[in-house]
Formats: C-alpha cells, structure tokens, sequence
C-alpha cells in the first residue's frame, strides 16, 4: 500500500473501538478524540496528512488546510461551498482555497454518524487512501464517537423533486425515515455492464455492505486523465481499473457489483454536504457527482421541498426507508 495507514495517530495514545451502533440516534456526535492518518492525492499525487479533530454541537463538518500561512480559512462541508464537482467534489472558501475529492471522507462521517468534526489536510485533496469509505470510517473507528447533549436535526424531504440529464437521471422522493438509496449503472465496458443496488444507510450497512466500495475508472479514461495532469496519485492500490471485459487489479473485486456500491458511496458523501442527516429516498440513474449537486441545490433553493426536524423516537429506529410518494 502507498500509505502509512496501518498505525493511525490517536492523540490521546490510547486504542479505542467504539462503535456507532448502540449509540442514541437522537443526539449529536463528534470523535471523542482527535485522529490522522496520511495518504496520496488522487489527482494531485501529493502526499497528504490528514486529520479529524471533535467539534462542538452545531458547528458540522468543516475543512480546514493547514499548509497555508494562517493555518488557512475553514471551509465549512455545505452545498454553498462547492466549486466543482465534474470528476470529483471541491469545496473551496471565498478566497478559493480548496479541498478537492471529500466525498469519501463525507461519506464515513455520515455513515458513522458523526454530525460534528474538524478535518485538517496539509494540501489540497484529502488523500485517496484505498480509494474506498472504509480507511476513515477505521479512523473514526479507532478515535471513538462521543455523544454530546444536543439533539439532531435531519433534513426530511418533503416533496418529490428530480433532474434529468441526458441519461442521466436522479431524483428525491420523501421517505418514512432515514435514507434510502437506490441506484443503477450502465456501462459499455462488459466487465461493469448493468448494475443496480438499494439500500437503507445505516451505521450497519453503511459499514457492512457500502464502505469498502472502491473508486473506479476505464483504463482509456485514466490514460487520458494522465495526459491531462490529473489522476496523478492514481493506482490500482486506490482505484479499480476496468479495460473491457478485464478487471486489472490482480485482487479482482470486493462485492460482484462494487461499482454501483460505489457510487451508492459517492451519493452518501454528497448529499452529506447538505449538512445533515437525511430522511428521503434518492435514487440515482447513470449519474454523477455534477447531478446530484444540481439536484441538491434545487432542493435546497425550494423552501417547500425539505424541512430540518428533530429526530424523532420513531425516526430514530431507523427502520426501512419506504417512499411514500413516487414520481410521476
Ligand atoms: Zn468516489
């Protein structure tokens, strides 16, 4: 592996293994205590350390780059922040300082349940690790959460919005409880083809069936990426590589359908830039990182469409997310 992984730094030195799943779903988290690690760049091929500190109640996810003088801005993890997301997700303060491709790292803190932390980076994307959710989720993991005396607040879709694309399509419908996620690919290269997967994110299947889910890319793509100076860091270490019918990577898959997993993951990243947890139905059609933001932002620009509300006990069982309106 390109990275020093295998030893995260917990500052207190102590092990922790606390996980998520018998915590109160109705009170706010941060990491009971701070965590990093370091990695290479996907598209810069820098190397990078990274680290997750607690939060207060309230402040929500914030980036901040310490390799600038001042110890650089923060860059809170919101819709308003993103300044690109064609291959992967930027978010970047008003001056454009950025930090490039925090989808991952989103996802682990939503499928943990983390409401609340401080992402450091010593440059200007978080480090790819192995191109999946599950080394910061292992992170959080060994940090430990701490629950803090606040209550949560989920943003609760309240009324079918959808943007189409082409062939691409996503859409939100509202949903009993929590968020369910559904999606389908379809690729030309026969060693992805069709493929299409539903879940409800929980901690549990967040951890279990969505979080070892790696990136992907076409041999031809990444070769054209090279040439255009990105993907850089890119390896079969962080990323699957597809040529045709032939997956390159000599460890082949994790799931038979990992790439729609993925992208199932990359959703979970995104729409955590709302800033909350999400009780909806999103469901996403051969699209990409570009699609759900504009959906997301069309969400949030339609006062009606969504509210923020407590987490309820009946939310807080985190029972199956039925829909219960569909799109016409
Ligand atoms: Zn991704």
């Amino acid at each position: 592996m390109n990275l020093d992984f295998s030893n995260p730094e917990r500052q207190d030195g102590q092990h922790a293994s606390t996980a998520p799943y018998s915590a109160n779903p109705i009170l706010q988290k941060t990491l009971k205590t701070s965590i990093g690690c370091t990695g290479i760049g996907l598209h810069s091929g820098s190397r990078v350390a990274l680290k997750l500190h607690p939060a207060p109640a309230d402040s929500g996810i914030v980036f901040r780059r310490i390799d600038l003088v001042g110890g650089g801005t923060e860059i809170p993890a919101r819709w308003s922040s993103v300044t690109d997301s064609r291959l992967c997700t930027v978010i970047a303060d008003e001056h454009g300082i950025s930090v490039a491709t925090v989808e991952h790292l989103m996802a682990a803190l939503y499928g943990m349940g983390i409401d609340n932390a401080v992402v450091e980076v010593n440059g200007p994307e978080v480090p790819a690790m192995d191109g999946s959710a599950w080394p910061f989720m292992f992170l959080i993991e060994c940090a430990g959460i701490a629950e803090l005396e606040v209550s949560r607040k989920a943003l609760r879709i309240r009324k079918p919005k959808s943007y189409t694309n082409g062939a691409k399509r996503v859409s939100f419908v509202p949903a009993k409880s929590a968020l369910r996620i559904d999606f389908e690919i379809d690729f030309r290269a026969p060693a992805i083809g069709r493929q299409h997967c539903s879940f409800t994110i929980t901690p549990e299947t967040f951890k279990t069936e969505i979080s070892r889910a790696r990136t992907f890319g076409l041999l031809s793509e990444v070769t054209a990426l090279r040439e255009a100076g990105l993907a850089r860091g890119g390896s079969l270490e962080n990323a699957i590589v597809v040529d045709g019918d032939r997956i390159l990577n000599d460890d082949g898959l994790r799931h038979a359908n990992e790439f729609v997993r993925h992208k199932v993951l990359d959703a979970v990243g995104d729409l955590y830039l709302c800033g909350h947890h999400i009780v909806g139905h999103f469901s996403g059609h051969c699209s990409s990182h570009a699609d759900t933001a504009r959906l997301m932002k069309q969400v949030l620009a339609d006062p009606s469409a969504w509210e923020l509300v407590e987490i309820d006990e009946r939310a807080s069982t985190w029972h199956d997310a039925e829909p219960i309106a569909a799109l016409a």
